[in-house]
């Protein structure tokens, strides 16, 4: 997927986001879209980071990467939904162009999924829209259903990452 792609589906999906967490649509919803927005955004840029440095789909497309986002807001208290944007873009890579990722790098093997539009084709903004709305009904079931089934300290700390 291109940058326009990912800079499309961070924005849409932190607009969503905002109304997920924050579903009244008023100030606060507001509010939580301008606090994660630009987090997100800086997180689905940053994968592709690796056609400069490193290897593309492979040095920053991993999980080992995305571990270092999910740990900073928990070792340093920084860098709050920026693993939303890196997690997204690794989603729309897998499903929306025809390449995989290397997601245990830095053992080789590129992970794909059966299906995929390739990322030149007129069908690639649909498709971005597509994982967004996919993306954003498992967000809503997470923190919507999670609470209910997990315990309560699992749900404290995925709220301190989380926000
Ligand atoms: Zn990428």
């Amino acid at each position: 997927m291109n940058k326009d792609g990912h800079v499309l589906n961070a924005v849409l999906l932190s607009i969503g986001l905002g109304y997920v967490l924050e579903p009244a649509g008023d100030f606060t919803t507001f509010q939580t879209i301008a606090e994660v927005t630009i987090p997100v955004t800086l997180g689905a840029l940053f994968p592709d980071v690796d056609t400069a440095f490193g290897r593309h789909r492979k040095t920053l497309h991993n999980l080992g990467v995305l571990g270092i986002f999910l740990a900073y807001p928990i070792v340093f208290g920084n860098l709050r939904f920026v693993w939303i944007g890196v997690l997204t873009h690794y989603v729309l890579d897998l499903l929306g162009s025809k390449r995989g990722l290397a997601l245990l790098y830095p053992y080789e093997k590129e992970y794909s999924v059966p299906f995929g539009v390739s990322t030149s084709s007129n069908y690639a903004n649909a498709a971005t829209l597509a994982i967004t709305l996919f993306e954003l009904v498992i967000a809503a079931v997470v923190v919507y259903y999670a609470p209910l089934y997990l315990p309560q300290p699992v749900v404290e700390g995925a709220a301190t990452v989380l926000g």
